[in-house]
């Protein structure tokens, strides 16, 4: 079974930063964890010189802080490059008139511009949002109107094809700066020869832990991205996470496989990892598996950051292809942003060399707040226990499955193991997100009291690890039982014939709902009858009372751009309704 614990030796708890849990939990406050970050010299916290001026005045200046892959060959630029790199872009920022908490957006792919823009927007006091170089012109349109956007770094080919059409949209966009040294399209101007005209100094100003610093869009798989505003402050627990949750230390070489146009790909792609003085590995690639392998193997990677659909495809490849690829340098591995379905836990052990440590968090929440950590068993299929510092509970819901909110603003915590309730967060970590831009209401709404309510509905087991149940949206109530579309999904993913599954509650007279089931298969997997009443047969054998009733071959699953099965499209197509924002949706232009 793959569900079996995976136990950690007290090796494995030795070698691990965070070696003792419960005694860190009890002890730490997060002004503990501030105190491991510099803050600036006259005081003031701002993440972009946690990042970049720790380290470039530092021992470690001449270390190298970013090795990017790009089509051309590997460019590496050293914390010290980086501080110079990022003074002249910040100094081009002043010239160019803009303010601290102007918005800066950057539409590029992965590469020492994207770096450069985030890092430097961040060290000027200015905000950072990052668009993913794959959206449309409409998501480019929307996102850019929303956010304020007064400054777009990109490049003149996505300048072309996705700003250029709806340029004359964004009346409040004064400066689009295109990369490369050809001249710059009509209404652009030459980033590389604004920074010719600027110094290699700059200093970082005074900043407020409470300053706005990052606008960030949620991946829009519920409906349409909410555009979340974070703080300089969120730096302690990016900082902080990536020790306890990722083992990241300087030294590490660390990969990160989001982009950063999506959260984790700035938090954990960009900002910690440099907070801690390690190497980032960049790849501007997509996905291809032998590629990552030789990625992990070629450029050593110590801790590996990366998603359950991008684990699904490379076990898709089969285990004999990892082992072609020397794998030794790996200490950890993580996933986030979707359930992590048991089986890949344990394949991560025997593909790998190292199970893979599932964590839980949100665009809203800034860092990781639930997780695997290296120095505890894996419940393979949990998302594991709180960070230190960060306060968990489950809320008793109400009739719309989400918690019970009283009118006087109360909640009822539940206690007893194994009871679902909606994951909750007790407020005051520091990445907590600080608004919805231009949505106070929906922001107010998020919260009850000292609770954040996540919208995922969980339970907890007896001895504190946390299981993910579904999001409230999601979840399915059949004849009196609620089914979690993932633990159906995980199960019908242990049947040899099947690669990905997505399930939705699909109304019935008789149960209110039953569970349907939309099935891709792996290469060599006949989609006929015989198959459709195995699958239906197994799903009993397994899932009794929760298994689908209805199994529909499909090999276009819809998937955000950031991996995750859009359940709620899979409803609008199922019932014909509306299809809703489409704009995070995979292969959509
Ligand atoms: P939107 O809010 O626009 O609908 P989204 O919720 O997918 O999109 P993100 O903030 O990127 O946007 O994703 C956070 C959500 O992803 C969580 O609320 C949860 O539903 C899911 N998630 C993230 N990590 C995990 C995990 N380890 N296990 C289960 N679900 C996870
Ligand atoms: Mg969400």
């Amino acid at each position: 079974m793959p569900s079996e614990t995976i136990r950690k030796t007290p090796l494995d708890r030795a070698a691990a930063n965070l070696a003792d849990y419960p005694a860190v939990r009890q002890s730490f406050t997060w002004a503990s964890a501030r105190g491991l970050l510099r803050g600036l010299p006259g005081g003031g916290l701002n993440v972009g010189y946690e990042a970049v001026d720790r380290h470039a005045t530092g021992e470690r200046r001449d270390a190298v802080a970013l090795r990017c892959l790009g089509p051309d060959g590997v460019t590496e630029l050293t914390y010290g490059d980086l501080l110079r790199r990022t003074n002249r872009f910040a100094n081009l920022l002043d010239q160019l008139g803009v303010g601290r908490g102007d918005r800066v957006f950057s539409l590029l792919g992965r590469g020492p511009e994207l770096y450069v823009t985030a890092l430097g927007t961040l060290r000027h006091a200015s905000v950072y949002s990052p668009l993913f170089s794959a959206f449309g012109p409409e998501p480019i349109r929307e996102r850019l109107a929303r956010g304020d956007g007064m400054v777009l770094v990109t490049t003149p080919e996505l300048y072309a094809q996705k700003v250029a059409p709806v340029r004359d949209r964004l009346p409040n966009l004064r400066r689009v700066l295109v990369t490369g040294d050809g001249p710059p399209p009509p209404g652009t101007s030459s980033l590389n020869a604004g920074l010719r005209t600027v110094e290699d100094r700059f200093e970082v100003p005074p900043t407020e832990p409470g300053e706005m610093a990052l606008l960030h869009f949620t991946s829009g798989t519920t409906g349409r991205p909410k555009g979340a505003v974070h703080v300089h402050e969120a730096v302690v627990a990016h900082h902080v996470t990536a020790a306890y949750a990722l083992d990241l230390r300087a030294g590490d070489v660390f990969w990160c496989t989001a982009d950063p146009g999506w959260v984790t790909g700035t938090s954990y792609g960009i900002i910690a990892p440099l907070t801690h003085g390690a190497t980032v590995l960049v790849d501007s690639a997509e996905f291809e598996a032998r590629r990552w392998y030789a990625n992990l193997a070629e450029h050593r990677v110590t801790v590996w950051y990366t998603a359950p659909t991008a684990l699904r495809m490379l076990m898709r490849h089969g285990a004999a292809l990892p082992a072609g690829y020397d794998l030794t340098a790996l200490r950890h591995v993580s996933s986030v942003g979707e359930p992590l379905n048991p089986e890949a836990v344990v394949w991560g052990q025997a593909a790998l060399g190292h199970p893979v440590h599932d964590n839980w968090w949100q665009t809203e929440t800034g860092a990781i707040m639930i997780s695997n950590f290296p120095a505890l068993d894996i419940r393979p299929g949990s998302m594991g226990l709180p960070m230190p510092g960060v306060e968990v509970a489950l809320l008793a819901r109400g009739e719309d499955g989400r918690a019970e909110v009283t009118d006087e603003g109360q909640v009822r915590v539940v206690d007893s193991p194994d009871t679902v309730g909606e994951l909750a967060l007790r407020r005051g970590w520091p990445s907590m997100f600080r608004g919805y831009l231009h949505a106070n209401a929906r922001y107010a709404k998020c919260f009850a009291g000292d609770w954040y309510l996540t919208g995922d509905l969980a339970r907890r087991d007896a001895d504190g690890y946390h299981w993910f149940v579904g999001r409230a949206d999601d979840v399915i109530k059949s004849a009196g039982h609620l089914i979690g579309p993932f633990e159906v999904e995980s199960i019908l993913m242990e049947h040899p014939a099947v690669a990905e599954a997505g399930v939705i509650g699909k109304p019935d007279r008789v149960a209110g709902e039953v569970v349907k089931a939309f099935v891709t298969l792996r290469p060599g997997a006949i989609a006929d009858d015989e198959l459709r009443l195995d699958l239906l047969a197994f799903g009993r054998r397994r899932l009794g009372v929760m298994a689908p009733k209805e199994i529909a071959f499909d090999n276009h699953l819809p998937h955000t751009r950031s991996g995750k099965v859009m359940r709620r499209l899979l409803k609008a197509r199922e019932f014909g309704l509306p299809e809703g924002d489409l704009s995070t949706l995979e292969n959509a232009r």
